[in-house]
């Protein structure tokens, strides 16, 4: 027999808020039975409206709070109620870090069965906002008009934006810019349910450091009309801009990008580094979205790889070569692996461009690659990871655990798949040294967290 539901749709109960879920939500339970309600922080009280009842879980709505939590703040943003994009403005900056802590200590706790082991403040911005470095706002015909921002929760239906307060002011502005330009000339925003119209999306990117631009307008269409207008207005006024490309999605997909990119302006890609590694950026390749942040995670995941010069390292899941390239300058090797090829491709270019000629990055599984790796003799001093959200493969984790190196440093993106793959390691010889989470995406609820593990017999 199911359990039977304790509340009914419309019913007005008085609760106590625990925890907040991966939009923003408090989470209330009502005799054992867990409700959502959008705007509610942990520690507050309040009355609720029961919207919707399911199997194991239902929704609610507030109608009003009896006791507030001190770190409630003021949302700045004046859609953020509307808009799907940021989930935690109305908890203050040091309530966000507070929080973020907390969801890793309960995971390693619950899902790990790590009771004793210290988990340091998270590490925050002291300006959590104008952080990203990349914007990408969807275009669409709505209600009969032009639509420009981003989606709401759970919805394909998009918030009219004019500013975005996370996202660095330079490229804000000139994705309004294009705004402006396309709804002037009248160009046909995309049309979702009939894939038609014109103009999909609008992308800027910025490289934080050296203030480059790429503007990247994502169309259906081969054809871009007033495409001579759109270069001569951006650049004019904005001389920022190194970089104009057209880039072609005519499928009906919820991919951004196409596989087709034409540049119509300048040059093919845009410059930034991290740390003293430059990187250079393409219209199509991954690139972390808060630079600065990013130094700050990388410059823990050195401390605890201990390098001194003479370590042969793994850097499994490694994208465009980020970490590895980081950590190369400092070890004697470095051994990246990554499964998408463009952006093993990239990562040797980031090497040339960076004269590193002691990494070496070969594109596959990093489940597949490793162990072919072991069985050709290299034996890593310190294993980086940072895998997706899903974490590491069983089988990764066997193979690492057989090559016995002195460190691993587990950069993770979700705190319970990392309290997975703890357990997993820790048991076969393993210390937990460090935990620390850091604050890469303020006003989200995204938690990034790098763990310093040292092999026990050293
Ligand atoms: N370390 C990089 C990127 C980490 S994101 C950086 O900091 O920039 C995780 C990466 O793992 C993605 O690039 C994804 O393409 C890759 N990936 C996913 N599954 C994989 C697998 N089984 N083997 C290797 N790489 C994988």
């Amino acid at each position: 027999m199911p359990e039977p539901i304790p509340v009914e749709k419309n019913d007005q109960i008085d609760v106590t808020f625990s925890d907040l879920t991966q939009d923003g939500s408090g989470v209330t339970k009502v005799d054992g039975y867990t409700l959502f309600v959008p705007g509610a922080l942990p520690g507050e009280k309040g009355t609720i409206q029961v919207l919707k009842t399911k199997k194991g879980y239902g929704y609610g709505r507030l109608i009003q709070l009896t006791q507030q939590s001190e770190e409630r703040a003021n949302p700045p943003c004046p859609i953020y109620d509307q808009c799907g994009g940021c989930a935690i403005q109305h908890l203050s900056a040091q309530g966000q870090l507070d929080h973020k802590q907390e969801v890793v200590k309960d995971a390693l706790e619950r899902i790990g069965g790590f009771s004793n082991v210290e988990i340091n403040t998270t590490l925050g911005m002291d300006e959590p906002w104008n952080y990203r470095n990349k914007i990408q706002v969807p275009v669409a015909w709505q209600d009969g008009r032009f639509a420009f921002g981003f989606y709401k929760k759970h919805s394909h239906e998009i918030v009219n934006m004019d500013h975005c307060i996370i996202t660095d002011p330079v490229i804000d502005d000139i994705v309004q810019t294009v705004r402006r330009i396309a709804e002037e000339k009248g160009i046909a925003p995309y049309d979702e349910s009939k894939n038609r119209g014109i103009l999909r999306h609008v992308m800027a990117r910025v490289g934080k450091k050296t203030g480059e631009v790429m503007v990247v307008l994502i169309t259906r269409t081969e054809d871009l009309p007033f495409r001579k207008n759109f270069i001569k207005e951006l650049t004019e006024k904005h001389p920022e801009i190194k970089s104009i490309v057209q880039n072609i999605n005519p499928k009906r997909t919820n991919a951004i990008l196409g596989e087709k990119t034409k540049t119509l302006w300048g040059r093919d890609v845009i410059y930034d580094q991290i740390g003293d590694v430059a990187f250079a950026i393409s219209a199509r390749s991954f690139f972390q979205v808060n630079p600065v942040q990013t130094e700050v995670l990388y410059g823990k995941a050195l401390d605890y790889a201990g390098l001194t010069g003479e370590e042969t390292v793994i850097d499994a899941y490694c994208g465009i070569g980020t970490i590895s390239l980081f950590l190369a300058k400092r070890a004697k090797k470095v051994y990246g692996v990554e499964i998408v090829p463009e952006a093993i491709e990239d990562a040797r270019k980031n090497a040339e461009l960076n004269h590193i000629t002691n990494a070496y990055f070969e594109a596959g599984k990093a489940e597949d690659v490793i162990p072919n790796w072991r069985n050709q003799g290299i034996e890593p001093d310190v294993i980086v990871v940072d895998p997706p959200r899903k974490g590491c493969e069983a089988s990764l984790i066997k193979t690492m655990i057989t090559m016995r190196p002195k460190r691993i440093v587990y950069v993770s993106c979700n705190p319970a798949t990392l309290a997975r793959d703890l357990k997993l390691l820790v048991p076969s010889g393993y210390e937990i040294k460090k935990v620390q989470p850091v604050d890469m995406f303020p006003q989200t609820m995204h938690i990034e967290t790098v763990v310093g593990l040292q092999r026990m017999d050293m």
